[in-house]
């Protein structure tokens, strides 16, 4: 039998109704996808109007690449397509072909005909082709709820013949909505959160706080594992590593012992703000949902952000603990995050912290911090990673 050419269609949702920018979103969808697909050995990204075309080559494999472009960002859907000449008996040879491996009873056959030049009509393609496939598969017509429904769109150059649309995972292309810096602990919400930023066309860069030696390195070993498992969506990452232990037992000896963990909070989210600066993020993201911890609640929120001058963003804020274990499981971070760690911000603090402190009393309480020289002092510090993704260099997993 001749080599049936097969190509993927690709469709977007919202990337094709932002106007001026359409082009800007359909050429980084694009780039996305050859990122995500590297070392498959498809032949070539193609940008059509409002959709993308990969063509595969001959033994491409294609359960590999329909694996990888459900994780890609800002795919709404996509098909399968196998390509046929215009020609009824080459159509009905092709729809054959695309059948096979599947499992069905019962089966129906749709047809769009753009070219109206083809000799027979839509209703006249849809039932020879079924009657074909009934006949060599023993499946029965259901024109209401099918298995398996042929799709066959008789378009001016070719025939294309597919089955049911694939769900992509939606969103935005990575990239389109600017730069974030994300503060990432090794626990299960900040790596959610970061991943429906990216969702959202973020890039995403990293920003973990240590305590070691105070600590042991275990917190280090999951961002980088979670850095790394975020990377499949958010491409090439970067991680900025913060020695906080000093800076931690200046509090702890300068500060009442109530206030300690809003007062890393805001030590934090200063020379968080410092990164983003120098990194060009727009918006600094967190894992807080409101009240899931004494540091969460809308006081303590609004005391930790008195001291930011660009937005924090917390994705998770509205979302209840069981809803973010269940993305965490879907995303793949669920279980690195429930590896034993202790976090710096767990470090030193009383048993009973406070959970509404005022914008004054943590200003009170910060009286006797050189602010500028501690934030300096851990800037200087600041050791950068960059982790690449799993398919970076074309390697086949
Ligand atoms: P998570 O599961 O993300 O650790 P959590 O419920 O444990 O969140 P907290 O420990 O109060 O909540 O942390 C709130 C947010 O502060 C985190 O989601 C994260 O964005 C940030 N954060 C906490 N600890 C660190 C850290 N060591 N480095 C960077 N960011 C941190
Ligand atoms: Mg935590």
């Amino acid at each position: 039998m001749h080599y049936t050419e097969k190509l993927f269609i690709i469709h977007y949702a919202e990337v094709g109704l932002k106007g001026k920018n359409r082009v800007f979103f359909e050429k980084k969808l694009a780039q996305n996808i050859k990122r995500s697909l590297r070392g498959t050995g498809y032949a070539k990204v193609q940008r059509l109007h409002d959709r993308i075309v990969v063509h595969l080559r001959q033994g491409t494999d294609i359960a590999e690449i329909e694996k990888r472009l459900r994780g890609v960002m800002g795919i709404a859907h996509f098909e399968l397509v196998y390509q046929a000449a215009k020609d009824i008996a080459a159509i009905k040879d092709t729809a054959l072909q695309l059948t096979e491996g599947k499992t069905f009873e019962t089966l129906k056959v749709e047809t769009k005909r753009s070219d109206k030049s083809f000799p027979l009509t839509s209703p006249e393609i849809s039932s020879e082709v079924g009657a074909h496939l009934i006949q060599q598969t023993g499946a029965r017509a259901d024109m209401h709820n099918p298995d398996l429904r042929v799709w066959v769109d008789v378009s001016h150059h070719n025939v294309y013949i597919y089955t049911d649309k694939l769900r992509g995972i939606g969103g935005l292309p990575v990239g389109v909505s600017g730069k974030v810096l994300v503060m990432l602990s090794g626990g299960i919400d900040s790596p959610v959160a970061a991943w429906q930023m990216i969702k959202r066309g973020a890039k995403a860069v990293f920003i973990h706080f240590y305590s070691y030696p105070y600590t042991d390195k275990a917190s280090l070993e999951k961002v980088m594992e979670l850095t790394n498992i975020l990377a499949e969506s958010n491409y090439q990452s970067i991680i900025y590593l913060v020695p906080f232990a000093e800076l931690q037992q200046t509090i702890v000896a300068e500060t009442p012992a109530p206030f300690r963990v809003l007062l890393y909070r805001r030590m934090m989210t200063r020379i968080a703000q410092h990164v983003a600066a120098f990194d060009e993020a727009e918006a600094l993201v967190t894992g807080e949902s409101l009240a899931q911890v004494a540091s969460q609640t809308l006081t303590n929120l609004r005391a930790i952000e008195a001291i930011a001058d660009i937005p924090i963003l917390r994705p998770l804020i509205g979302d209840d603990k069981a809803d973010i274990i269940a993305k965490a499981k879907q995303i793949g971070t669920f279980e690195v995050s429930t590896l034993p760690h202790q976090d710096c911000c767990s470090l030193f603090v009383p048993k009973h912290p406070a959970t509404h402190a005022s914008v004054a009393e943590l200003e009170k309480a910060e009286e006797g911090l050189d602010i500028a020289a501690l934030v300096e002092a851990a800037v200087d510090r600041i050791e950068k990673k960059i982790v690449s993704f799993s398919y970076e260099n074309g390697a086949l997993l």
